[in-house]
């Protein structure tokens, strides 16, 4: 494709589609086909995928695509006909989780999913309030949109929402440092619950992601999510953990909050869950789910129908098979090692963090000032692409380079993966 080719697309897109349709990269990449970790171009090139989660078990794999088009071609209706598939998809998926967490339900989105869980939160203890954090995204709908930081919601925010600041371990407040810390973040948990409790709204839970990846993927000091489960529950509250971005072997374990020792009462899934095909869906605790359902009656026309879920159980079934949880685990490890060295080598990485193969290089102007780099950040990630690998940014101060290959990830592809950005850091 000519420059003058992908003028014209991105002149089509805006004219069809109008402006704000976000694309990434200041030269955006036009993909034809994926397999695996690589991405193809349209011309040609081939990127290592450092940053897509959804495909999580590589892109277009054989066995996901053929359930798809195996039961695509054979029955897809929604959910108030008798099917097998839900019910074989829901036995694997729940025994995945504490077995307190026994009951799913299924939509299409992340955000559907967060919706769904608010309500069965709301309906549970008869509140309406709620706490997320101060620099976060958990989806689309008009009650969702209200716990996002990163965008404030049409007509603001509600009386009914308090946020709290994410834990971080290395911009630490006060220099605090491990127990301290996690009791000065749940402190401030523990205030919001407190001011919802007296409010007209009442206090019906917590929502934030386990491993706080919107925020940046911080350290999250010891104890401290286990501290606040404790809170949200001595209020009658509920705990949500949105593991959208943190299930499904990401971390090197089944499920985001495992890394934080805590179980929660609800569980939201979503961007894996059908490695690009649209399943979401809220696992809980069965009195939660059962008491919701006796209030409201909850219909999905897509979620659950049986191609999702042939589709999801093959996703499952070649996490299972290829063992890609341990490997998230073992090549994790080895990529961290990796970022480590290169901190070692270069002032502009102040931290390195992550689990499994998640990551996040927070860059800074200095180390002492821990001044965030966002510029530096936006200008490496530029320069990845030109060199065939992608990767993104994230955070609240967008400093953070994010990313998360699909989980089938190897040490070779780390090790080009390293050798790029060794060189991308070398040149600027
Ligand atoms: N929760 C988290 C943590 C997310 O990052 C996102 C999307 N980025 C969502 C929920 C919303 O998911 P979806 O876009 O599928 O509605």
């Amino acid at each position: 494709m000519t420059r003058a080719d992908v003028q014209e697309l991105l002149e089509r897109r805006e004219r069809l589609l109008g402006p704000g349709n976000p694309l990434f990269y200041d030269d955006p990449v036009h993909l034809v086909r994926g397999e695996g970790v690589w991405l193809h171009g349209d011309d040609g090139t081939r990127y290592l995928d450092c940053y897509n989660n959804v495909p999580c078990v590589g892109h277009c794999h054989p066995r996901v695509v053929e359930a798809l088009c195996v039961q695509a071609g054979t029955l897809n209706t929604h959910t108030r006909y008798l099917h097998e598939n839900i019910l074989d998809y829901a036995e694997n998926l729940l025994a995945k989780f504490d077995d307190k967490l026994d009951r799913l339900a299924l939509a299409c989105t992340g955000s559907e999913a967060n919706d769904l869980a608010m309500r069965v939160a709301r309906v549970n203890t008869g509140a309406n309030g709620f706490i997320c954090t101060n620099a976060t995204y958990h989806g689309n709908t008009t009650a969702v949109s209200q716990l996002n930081s990163i965008f404030e919601p049409i007509g603001g925010y509600g009386e009914h929402i308090r946020m709290v600041s994410w834990p971080d371990a290395y911009r630490a407040p006060y220099d605090l440092e491990g127990e301290a810390l996690a009791e000065h973040y749940a402190a401030e948990v523990a205030a919001a619950i407190e001011s919802l409790a007296n409010s007209e709204s009442g206090f019906a839970g917590m929502l934030v992601c386990p491993i706080f990846a919107n925020e940046g993927l911080p350290g999250i000091p010891g104890g401290y999510l286990s501290k606040v489960v404790e809170l949200v529950h001595e209020a009658g509250g509920v705990f949500i953990a949105d593991e959208v971005q943190s299930g499904f072997g990401r971390t090197g374990k089944w499920w985001g909050y495992q890394q934080g020792g805590i179980v929660p009462d609800i569980v939201t899934l979503g961007k894996p869950m059908g490695a690009g095909h649209p399943i979401s869906g809220v696992v809980a605790r069965g009195e939660l789910l059962d008491n919701y359902r006796r209030h409201e009656m909850y219909f999905n026309t897509f979620g659950g129908n049986p191609v999702s879920c042939a589709v999801a159980m093959a996703v499952i079934d070649v996490i299972d098979d290829e063992g890609l949880v341990e490997n998230a685990a073992e090549v994790g490890r080895y990529v961290l090692q990796g970022f480590t060295e290169l901190k070692s080598r270069y002032e502009l990485i102040g931290d390195v963090r992550g689990s499994g193969l998640f990551f996040g290089i927070d860059l800074v102007a200095d180390r002492e000032s821990k001044t965030p780099a966002a510029a530096k950040a936006a200008e490496i990630v530029n320069r990845m692409r030109h060199k065939g690998v992608l990767m993104s940014k994230i955070g609240e101060h967008d400093n953070v380079l994010k990313l998360r290959p699909p989980l089938c990830f190897s040490k070779a592809n780390a090790d080009l993966l390293l050798e790029r950005l060794d060189e991308v850091l070398a040149s600027l």
